[in-house]
């Protein structure tokens, strides 16, 4: 008999392991257990056209519910898993124990919330990670109404962009001082800011929210330069933590995530862990990656160990927004960068950021310029960097650098 492998989190990681263990002929049983009602679905649309109105919500889903019963994989769904039992290789749940040779976590992530001394208990303030989070504020975005957006990270800024795609009165606010000041450079930031003022968003930076009030529902914003706004509702985009409580309570080694190695395993060697709970070696520390690509490439990497493989995960990492008509892509990682260069797109409101340290390539964040983002992927793949100073020349074809 195969080796029963039991994932636990049914989102984009769990559904891309599951299907990938499959493709390479895993022989025993495979069981996914999530704690939504729905079957594993794509996040990014709910801040965009999903939130947006555009696209339906069968789509959003990662494959039809079908194919899991096609192929084998029990998706149990709507049943949170409460703790695992190591020493007898077991999950629980309110209603069951599923036995495992193999246990793989892929919680994912939970966004962090307002405490409720700020007001986050009211009726009106959301937050953006499920598909009920953005069920419940789809009605909210309606022309007449006045939102505050708190937190200006990708999140935060997608939801401006369809709040004033829909008419909205936006505020959005962010207590550093600028937005995307933990994930892009500056010059990155000066790009979003200018959009999104351009297109009608009071972008306010260096503030921060003291606290929202209401009547039981969110009714003002109070904010920490003394400004006092009202507001019909609030969306919260201030960041993310890992799901890591099972594997902590597990006593699994917990850093910034669950820790894994290179192989996706954890510090017991029957539990893998992959996507936005995980964090992996790199560059002689360790990083976790809250992005799709991460999501699917370890998980795949994840399910090619339990079958076997010798290798160690190597990420060349890609992230992408959409804003208003803007997409950035994001190549790399610019994590140690001490040197920037901007090129001018082929067409108006395109641009590039490319990414240094000394003299070595690291990341580029493309804005509405496929060209720059698909070579400088390129280049990441091959190990290869450009010289900056023939980079800033905007002059030079990018395909004559290298
Ligand atoms: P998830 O997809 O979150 O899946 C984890 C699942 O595990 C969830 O269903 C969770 O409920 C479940 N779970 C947790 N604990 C338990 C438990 N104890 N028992 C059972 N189930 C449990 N990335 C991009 O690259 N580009 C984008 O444009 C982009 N936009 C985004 C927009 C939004 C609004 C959000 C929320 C995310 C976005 N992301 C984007 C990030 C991307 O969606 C995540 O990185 C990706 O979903 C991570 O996959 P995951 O499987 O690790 O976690």
């Amino acid at each position: 008999m195969g080796r029963r492998v039991v994932v636990v989190g049914a989102g984009q990681a769990g559904a891309s392991l599951t299907a990938k263990l499959r493709d390479l002929g895993h022989d025993g049983s495979i069981a996914l257990i999530g704690d939504e009602p729905d079957p594993p679905y794509q996040r990014p649309p709910l801040s965009k056209k999903y939130l947006l109105g555009e696209m339906e919500r069968e789509r959003l889903y990662l494959k039809p519910e079908r194919f899991y019963a096609e192929h084998d994989i029990a998706l149990i769904k709507g049943e949170p898993v409460i703790g695992i039992d190591r020493s007898r290789q077991e999950v629980i749940t309110a209603a069951q124990r599923v036995p495992y040779d193999v246990l793989a976590l892929t919680t994912g992530s939970r966004p962090r919330l307002l405490p409720k001394e700020m007001g986050g208990d009211l009726e009106g303030v959301y937050a953006v990670r499920t598909l009920a989070d953005t069920d419940a504020m789809a009605d909210a975005f309606r022309p007449e109404h006045r939102v505050l957006i708190v937190g200006g990270g990708y999140i935060g800024l997608e939801a401006a962009a369809v709040a004033r795609a829909r008419g909205l009165h936006t505020v959005l606010i962010e207590a550093a001082p600028r937005i995307l000041g933990r994930v892009a450079a500056p010059e990155t930031a000066d790009y979003f800011r200018a959009l999104h003022r351009n297109n009608g968003v009071d972008l306010r930076e260096g503030v921060g929210l003291r606290r929202l009030v209401g009547d039981g529902r969110v009714r003002e914003a109070h904010l920490a330069d003394g400004a006092v706004l009202e507001i019909d509702f609030a969306v919260i985009g201030i960041g993310i933590d890992p799901a890591a409580e099972l594997a902590e309570a597990a006593g699994l080694t917990i850093d910034n995530g669950i820790a894994v190695d290179g192989r996706c395993q954890t510090s017991d060697p029957a539990i893998f862990a992959a996507g936005d709970c995980a964090s992996f070696p790199w560059e002689g520390g360790r990083i976790r990656l809250e992005s799709v690509q991460n999501a699917i490439d370890q998980a795949e990497h994840a399910a090619a160990v339990i079958e076997g493989a010798e290798t160690d995960y190597r990420p060349v990492p890609w992230f992408w927004s959409d804003q208003y008509a803007a997409r950035l892509q994001i190549a790399g990682l610019n994590t140690g960068y001490d040197r920037i260069i901007t090129r001018p797109g082929l067409r108006e409101g395109s641009q590039s950021v490319w990414y240094f340290r000394g003299e070595r390539f690291l990341a580029v964040d493309a804005m509405s310029d496929p060209k720059s983002y698909m070579q400088g992927k390129r280049w990441l793949e091959a190990g290869a960097s450009p010289p900056p100073d023939a980079l800033a020349d905007p002059d030079r074809a990018l395909k004559s650098l290298v």
